[in-house]
């Protein structure tokens, strides 16, 4: 039956996307309408501290997709599709821009010392023109630079070493902050951080989590706070629930933390209720 189709409609009927169910296939249509118009996304921000002073530092900005007919989803609901379908490329950028747009806010309202993360997929990192894209959306929002920060993955950072050394050098340049994000879950040899000029070690939520009661999660822990500090770079635990486990990250000396025993990822008005409470201005 698919012989009689033009071509065109024959790849509907490719291994790849007959395996996707109809849920799936409708998501995508969904997904492609909403980049549409881009009122349906929303980036949540939470709170990052400085350990020792307990310190706002900044936020990392996560995103949601308010779905007309399911609801909030989630990102682990619809990013893999987004890479899958390149979406992802237009997503990000959408991403990047409110993340630099809202922080412009905030740093017009005196929080001069913040700085937002932005996650970016693999897809995203690997296209072509996005230091350019980044560039812009700086010069268009006006953010200086050095407010932003990017969080990239190992996996993503030791394929195609010619051009993410390139890439994440010229983001250097343009004084954007990189971190590692989930550090210590991937394929990676650890050879690659002292080729490429990353500021952040992000340590993976799956190490924190028992932390207190795996010898071998508290051993990595350490160890990556240590290669950290001997690499001079900075280091921040995510997903701290307890508080044994914001004592544990204190006393071996993590830099930063985050989680939800501090905040979970809250919207715009409840985040700058929780943590900025001062003379926020709205527009
Ligand atoms: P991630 O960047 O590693 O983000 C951390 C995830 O852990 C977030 O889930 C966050 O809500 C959750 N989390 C924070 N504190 C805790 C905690 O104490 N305990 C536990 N169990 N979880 C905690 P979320 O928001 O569902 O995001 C999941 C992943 O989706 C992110 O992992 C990131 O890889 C991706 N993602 C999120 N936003 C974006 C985006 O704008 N662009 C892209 N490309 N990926 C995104
Ligand atoms: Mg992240
Ligand atoms: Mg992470
Ligand atoms: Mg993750």
């Amino acid at each position: 039956k698919a012989k009689d189709l033009s071509g065109n409609q024959y790849q509907l009927f490719s291994p790849e996307i007959e395996s996707r169910t109809f849920e799936q296939i409708q998501l995508e249509n969904d997904l492609f309408k909403a980049l549409q118009k881009n009122d349906e996304f929303e980036l949540y921000y939470q709170p990052k501290f400085d350990v020792r002073t307990e310190k706002l530092i900044g936020m990392e900005s996560l995103i949601r997709w308010n779905h007309p007919q399911l609801g909030t989803l989630p990102p682990g609901h619809f990013i893999p599709l987004a890479e899958e379908t390149g979406l992802i490329t237009n997503l990000g950028e959408w991403v990047i821009r409110e993340a630099c747009q809202q922080m412009k806010t905030w740093v017009s309202s005196g929080y001069t010392e913040l700085i937002v993360s932005a996650n970016l997929s693999p897809q995203q990192f690997n296209q072509q023109n996005l230091v350019l894209t980044v560039a812009n959306i700086l010069e268009e929002t006006g953010l200086p630079a050095k407010h932003l920060e990017l969080e990239l993955t190992e996996n993503l950072i030791i394929h195609n070493t010619e051009h993410t050394l390139r890439t994440i050098g010229q983001l250097k340049e343009l004084g954007v902050q990189i971190s590692i994000d989930d550090f210590g879950t991937g394929y990676s040899s650890l050879g690659y951080l002292k080729d490429f000029p990353v500021d952040t070690l992000k340590i993976d939520k799956s190490f924190i989590n028992d932390v207190t009661t795996n010898r071998n999660n508290a051993a990595i822990t350490k160890t990556i706070i240590t290669l950290a500090d001997s690499l001079q770079l900075n280091v921040i635990a995510e997903g701290v629930e307890k508080a044994d486990q914001a004592a544990f990250l204190a006393e071996h000396g993590c830099h930063w933390i985050q989680g939800f025993y501090y905040s979970h990822p809250l919207q715009v008005e409840t985040f700058e209720d929780h943590f900025l409470k001062s003379f926020i201005k709205r527009g």
